[in-house]
């Protein structure tokens, strides 16, 4: 069995075009304020991805990027300053933060109706509960991908590699939602091939250069692969090693043009969203 690629630029290119169609009957333009500290070469480019494709949709964009050497109370002035300005939608705090900022404070001092990353306990509490609230921009992208490929969630066994708050634990959540049988499996998870092995949806998140082989994919799987690590030579890859699991699995996500299109499509969902609540 060869996979067919789940194409997440054409998928998320759909959804930004949704996405505008909706803006353009609004009275009000959406706005997104995206908060960067210091000048992390990834950073500075998600960052100009977001602000492109908001540009894209009809969001204004306004850009608060503040020195490397910026207190946590600084921060926190800007966030209180975004959170009362009625024009903002959403607030958006680019991590990493350096290493003298408390990135929990300062993700828990915007306003949860602000919070268009979903990254706040509010919305996470939501999201553990009522199923409510923004949904963190990357699973819930990932679950669009699910859908597009037509493949029943319900019912199905889908196993998670990492447990991370902005993506494993999150993504778990919402394929509960879905009604999968949902496992979470992380650095101290014995036999991980054997968890692996049962998927009938496979999200890799951890970080690991190519490190899902074929032997941990059940034939058919649909495979969902998060990981952005460069290679041997320098070259983008995902945690998963493409090549060989596409000749096993039935679906595989490229990297890059799998999941990551769909993290910053989503994010243009969430704050028109948020728009939509205030006009
Ligand atoms: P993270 O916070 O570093 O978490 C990694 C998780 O993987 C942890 O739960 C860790 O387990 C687990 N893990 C690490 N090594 C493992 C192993 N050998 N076996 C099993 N589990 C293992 O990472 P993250 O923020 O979730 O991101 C994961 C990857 O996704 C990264 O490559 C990141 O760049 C990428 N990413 C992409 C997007 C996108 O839009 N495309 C968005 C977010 C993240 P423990 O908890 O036990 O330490």
């Amino acid at each position: 069995m060869t996979a067919q690629w789940i194409d997440g630029r054409e998928i998320a290119k759909a959804i930004r075009l949704g996405v505008k169609e909706e803006i353009s009957t609004l009275v009000r333009k959406p706005a997104l304020a995206v908060v960067m500290v210091g000048e992390n070469p990834a950073s500075v480019v998600y960052v100009r991805n977001k602000i492109k494709a908001c540009q894209e949709v009809g969001i204004t964009s306004i850009e608060r990027v503040m020195p490397q050497d910026s207190t946590e109370e600084c921060l926190l002035e800007t966030i209180r300053a975004l959170n009362e300005d009625n024009g903002i939608d959403g607030i958006l705090v680019q991590l990493p933060l350096p290493a003298h900022i408390n990135a929990k404070a300062v993700l828990e001092a915007i306003d949860p109706n602000k919070d268009v990353d979903g990254f706040h306990i509010f919305n996470t509490g939501k999201l553990f509960t009522t199923g409510e609230g923004f949904k963190p921009c990357t699973p819930a992208g990932i679950i669009e991908l699910l859908k597009a490929t037509g493949t029943p969630i319900a019912g199905r066994h889908a196993v998670i590699l990492g447990r991370s708050n902005i993506v494993g634990k999150p993504m778990a959540m919402l394929l509960l939602q879905e009604n999968a049988t949902v496992t979470i499996t992380h650095s101290h998870t014995q036999e991980l091939a054997a968890h692996t092995r049962q998927a009938d949806i496979l999200v890799a998140a951890i970080g690991r250069a190519k490190f899902v082989t074929a032997d941990m994919v059940k034939p058919g799987a649909v495979v969902i692969d998060v990981g952005m690590n460069r290679d041997e030579n320098g070259k983008l890859c995902g945690d998963v090693d493409t090549d060989a699991v596409k000749e096993v699995a039935s679906w595989v996500t490229p990297v890059p043009g799998g999941v990551g299109p769909m993290t910053i499509a989503m994010l243009m969902v969430n704050t028109l969203t948020s728009a939509k609540t205030r006009q």
